[in-house]
C-alpha cells in the first residue's frame, strides 16, 4: 500500500502498511488498479473520440463513478472495487474493437485480467510505479484534483445535470497520465486545465442544486432533537436527501443532517419538510460518538466514512459511491429511485436521538443571498466596519493541530468577517463571534462546492468596488484541506488567477518540493503558521 492522496496521510508523507483512514492493503490495490484501467479506458474513449465515433453516457458515469469509489473515506468494499475493475474492462475490451489505431495506445488499454490477476497487477501499477518524483508529483495532484471534480460532477449527475466537455476532459487528463513523453511544463498546463474544469463543475452543480431546491437563503438550523425515532444523513448527496424525506413523510420518521449535509437545510424546498429536524453533530470524523448516540439508521452518501463501531454498524447504510463491507447499500434503480423503506422500518424500531447540545446555527450565505446584501457589505466596508474577508472554506479533519482554525477564528480582529464553505465551519459556526450591522462574522455558503458561491460573492464585490482584479479586494484565503474535493477547489481558485492562498494545517504530502516551489512562484501559496504569524501576514497584506 503507498497512498498520500489526503492530509491524514502517515507522518504527512505517505501511508504505507495500512491507510489512516483505515483503508487496508487490498482495498488499496483494488483502487489502485480501479484508477489504472480507468486510465486504460479513459485513453480508449479519447482514441474513439477523435475517431469521430461516439462513446455512449453510460462510459461518462462508469468513469466519474470509478473516481469518486476511490476518494478518500468513500468506499472500503473490496469486493463492489473489484467488480468496478470488471465492469471496466468489459466496456473498455468493447471500445477497443471499435477503435483503428489500436498501436498508438497505452498498455493500460490492452491489458484485460481476471479477479485472480487484480492483486498483481495492481502492485504494479500504484502511485510509485511513476519514478520520476516531479513527474509523479504533477500526475497526483492532477488526479487527485480529476478525482474532486468527478465527485462534484456525479452529484450534479444525480440531479440530471449533464456536461460532456467536462467527461471529455476528464477522460483526456486521465488518458494522459499514461503518457511518458509528456514535460513538467505540459503536466503544469494540464494543473491549470483541470481547475478550469473545476471552476465549470462546480458552476454545473451550483446550477443542479440551485434549479432542483431553489436559492440558498437564510437559514437558523436546530441542533438539538425531537422526541421521534430518526434517520440521519450524512455525505454531500442532495437527491438522496430529497428521496429520503420524500419516503419519510407520514411514516412518524424524522430526518437529520450531519456533517457536510447541513447545507441542504439552506434550501428553500428542503424546508417545505418539516420532518427535517435539524442537524446532529459535527464533521464527519466525530461520526463514532455521534453515530452511536444517534440511536437511530445513518445513510451514507458520498465520502466520509470512518471504519464504523459494532455499536451501529448495522444500521449504517451507504449508497451512491459510498461502501462499506458489512453494511447494506441501497441501489438505485435504472430511473435513479432510490428505496429507502428498509431504513425507515429498522428507524421505527429505534429510539430518539439522544441530545447533544441545543443550539442553532445559521447560514445559507449563498451567492444570491449575499448578492441581495451588497450595498450593505460595500456600505459597511466604505465606512470601515468591515476591514477584511477572510475566505476559510474546505474541510475538517482528525488532526489536533486543526484547533488552529478554531483559535484563528476567535483571534480575528472584530471588523472581519469569514466566508466558508465545507466542514471547515465545524472549527468555529458554533462560536459567538458577532456581527457587524447585522451581519454575522461568519458567513456560511454551504458545502465545499459552494466555494463556487464565495467566488461569485467575490466578483461581485470587485464589480461593486470597481476593481479590475479580485487580489485588489479586501479578502484573503486561509484554506484546510483534507481530500480531494478541496484539490479540486484549489485548482479552481488558481484557475482563476486568485493569489497568496493559504493552506493548511499541512500541505499536502504529494507537492514535491520542485512542484510545491512551482505553486509558492507563480501563487504565492504558502502554509499556516501561528495564529498570531497568520493574523499579521494576512491582515497586514503580505
Ligand atoms: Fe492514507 Fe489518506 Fe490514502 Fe487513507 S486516503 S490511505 S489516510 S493518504
Amino acid at each position: 500500500l503507498f497512498c498520500y492522496q489526503c492530509q491524514e496521510t502517515m507522518a504527512g508523507s505517505g501511508c504505507g502498511r495500512v491507510g489512516m483512514c483505515g483503508k487496508k492493503p487490498d482495498v488499496a490495490a483494488m483502487q489502485d488498479l480501479l484508477i489504472w484501467v480507468t486510465k486504460g479506458l479513459s485513453a480508449v474513449a479519447t482514441q474513439l473520440r477523435r475517431e469521430k465515433k461516439d462513446i455512449p453516457e453510460r462510459i461518462n458515469h462508469l468513469v466519474t463513478a470509478n473516481l469518486y469509489a476511490t476518494v478518500t473515506n468513500a468506499n472500503f468494499d473490496k469486493d463492489v472495487l473489484a467488480s468496478r475493475i470488471s465492469e471496466t474492462l468489459r466496456e473498455k475490451d468493447s471500445l477497443l474493437a471499435m477503435t483503428e489505431k489500436k498501436q498508438e495506445l497505452p498498455e493500460a488499454a490492452s491489458w484485460t485480467g481476471t479477479e485472480a490477476d487484480y492483486e498483481e497487477k495492481a502492485a504494479a501499477v500504484g502511485v510509485l510505479a511513476t519514478r520520476d518524483e516531479d513527474i509523479r508529483s504533477f500526475r497526483e495532484l492532477i488526479v487527485y484534483g480529476i478525482k474532486g471534480l468527478a465527485a462534484y460532477l456525479y452529484h450534479a449527475n444525480a440531479l440530471g445535470s449533464e456536461d460532456q466537455d467536462i467527461d471529455m476532459f476528464i477522460q483526456r487528463a486521465l488518458g494522459q497520465m499514461l503518457d511518458d513523453s509528456l514535460t513538467g511544463g505540459n503536466l503544469l498546463a494540464l494543473v491549470m486545465e483541470t481547475g478550469r474544469y473545476g471552476v465549470r463543475v462546480m458552476d454545473l452543480l451550483d446550477r443542479a442544486n440551485t434549479g432542483a431546491y431553489g436559492n440558498p437563503q437564510i437559514t437558523s438550523v436546530k441542533t438539538g432533537v425531537g422526541t421521534r425515532p430518526a434517520i440521519l444523513v450524512s455525505g454531500q448527496d442532495l437527491r438522496d436527501l430529497e428521496m429520503l424525506l420524500e419516503q419519510t413523510q407520514g411514516t412518524g420518521v424524522d430526518v437529520y443532517t450531519h456533517g457536510e449535509m447541513l447545507p441542504a437545510q439552506y434550501y428553500p424546498k428542503f424546508r417545505n419538510y418539516d420532518n427535517l429536524i435539524g442537524n446532529y453533530g459535527n464533521a464527519w470524523w466525530k461520526q463514532k460518538e455521534e453515530f452511536e448516540s444517534f440511536n437511530g439508521p445513518v445513510l451514507v452518501t458520498g465520502e466520509g466514512i470512518i471504519p464504523p463501531k459494532d455499536s451501529y454498524k448495522d444500521r449504517l447504510f451507504t449508497t451512491g459511491c459510498a461502501g462499506y463491507p458489512g453494511c447494506v447499500h441501497i441501489e438505485a434503480d435504472e430511473n435513479g429511485k432510490k428505496d429507502f423503506s428498509a431504513l425507515i422500518e429498522l428507524a421505527k424500531k429505534c429510539e430518539a436521538p439522544k441530545e447533544l447540545e441545543s443550539g442553532e446555527i445559521v447560514g445559507g450565505y449563498g451567492r444570491e443571498q449575499v448578492f441581495s446584501l451588497t450595498d450593505k457589505i460595500v456600505e459597511a466596508v466604505k465606512s470601515g466596519e468591515i476591514s477584511k474577508f477572510i475566505v476559510m472554506a474546505g474541510s475538517d479533519g482528525r488532526a489536533k493541530t486543526r484547533s488552529y482554525y478554531t483559535d484563528f477564528a476567535k483571534a480575528l480582529p472584530k471588523d472581519t468577517v469569514i466566508l466558508t464553505a465545507g466542514s471547515a465551519k465545524y472549527r468555529y459556526n458554533k462560536l459567538d463571534l458577532g456581527e457587524i450591522n447585522g451581519l454575522p462574522r461568519v458567513l456560511d455558503a454551504g458545502q465545499c462546492s459552494d466555494t463556487y458561491s464565495i467566488v461569485q460573492i467575490a466578483l461581485k464585490l470587485k464589480e461593486a468596488f470597481g476593481y479590475e482584479n479580485i487580489n485588489q479586494l479586501p479578502l484573503v484565503y486561509n484554506l484546510a484541506w483534507h481530500g480531494q474535493k478541496d484539490i479540486v477547489v484549489l485548482l479552481a481558485l488558481l484557475y482563476l488567477d486568485v493569489k497568496h492562498i493559504h493552506l493548511g494545517p499541512t500541505m499536502p504530502a504529494f507537492l514535491s518540493a520542485n512542484v510545491a516551489n512551482v505553486l509558492i512562484k507563480y501563487f504565492g501559496i504558502a502554509g499556516i503558521k501561528t495564529v498570531q504569524e497568520d493574523i499579521d501576514a494576512m491582515l497586514g497584506g503580505s
